[in-house]
């Protein structure tokens, strides 16, 4: 079997007080696009940052690309691309400045232009940082996490801000990396986020993970009741595991076409709340 890209096994990490993570496990393939989401101080930031090596574990086992990012190297760090959220550091470089002065620090560098042209900006490459939009600075920041060609790159809340256009081509560009094989580890509080781009999702709670699954299949999605709405003199709803069945029978009393029909799946998002604990 493969060694996996990240293993954390029982990590545990306490400000003060504070459990931010406690007692959490995780592994991703080599290869796959991973989620991890949950509420605001559920403990995902302070999770990814001790698998980057930015900080240090109080206990738990934690390997990302074969080594302990606490006592990983140079060599290490150029195989890591890192998506932060957006410095204004360098505002009068270019765009094209900005890449190129990104690449000269790794060894296996990609070529700066292509990069600029996949992440959507080949049109400004001439333009000075600080004019960018808010949209157009992420992909920069984009460009810059992939631009030492990294076998695993973080990405923490990367469309945060975008329009929906840009959010579209932006999960093109992320689904062309893993083809490319890169193993891609995101945060996200968007749910169609996760369910357009992860393999699987992990749903951190209080600093551990509750649940953890292709997002189809997450908290038993696929096996929950379906909702099935109809109008006849009015609105009509019926809950059933088998939907295809009531709109057969609803179709045969109509004579064919049923009057507003309508069936409804549980949504991610319906399962991801149920998960974390914040519907009634
Ligand atoms: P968000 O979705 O808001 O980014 P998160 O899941 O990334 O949240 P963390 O930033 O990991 O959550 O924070 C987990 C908990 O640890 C929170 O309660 C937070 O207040 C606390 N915390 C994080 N960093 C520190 C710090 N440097 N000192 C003290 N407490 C901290």
């Amino acid at each position: 079997m493969n060694t996996p890209a990240v293993l954390v096994q029982d990590l545990h990490k306490h400000y003060g007080d504070k459990h931010a993570v406690d007692g959490l496990d995780l592994r991703v393939e080599q290869g796959e696009i991973f989620a991890v989401l949950g509420p605001n101080g559920a403990g995902k930031t302070t999770t990814v940052e001790i698998l980057e090596g930015y900080r240090k574990r109080d206990r738990g086992t934690v390997q990302v690309l074969g080594e302990d990012p606490q006592h990983a190297g140079r060599l290490w760090r150029s195989r890591i691309g890192i998506v932060l959220q957006s410095a204004d550091d360098h505002a009068e470089l270019t765009v094209s400045e900005m890449v190129r002065h990104h690449a000269a620090f790794y060894p296996g560098a990609r070529d700066a232009d292509e990069v600029i042209d996949a992440v959507g900006l080949a049109d400004k490459a001439r333009t000075r940082t600080r004019a960018l939009s808010g949209g157009q600075r992420r992909r920069l920041d984009v460009a810059l996490g992939i631009i030492g060609n990294p076998s695993l790159l973080f990405l923490d809340e990367p469309t945060t801000g975008f329009d929906p256009e840009a959010r579209r081509s932006f999960w093109s560009l992320i689904s062309s990396l893993r083809e490319d094989g890169t193993t891609i580890l995101l945060t996200t509080h968007y749910m169609d986020e996760a369910e357009q781009l992860a393999d699987r999702c992990a749903v951190v709670r209080d600093g551990r993970v509750v649940a953890l699954d292709a997002p189809s299949a997450l908290g038993a999605r696929a096996q929950k009741q379906a909702t099935v709405t109809w109008h006849d003199g009015g609105p009509r709803e019926q809950r059933t595991s088998r939907p295809t069945d009531l709109v057969a029978e609803l179709a045969a009393r109509y004579g064919g076409e049923v009057p507003g029909l309508e069936v409804h799946r549980p949504t991610l998002e319906d399962v991801y709340l149920e998960l974390v604990g914040e519907v009634a």
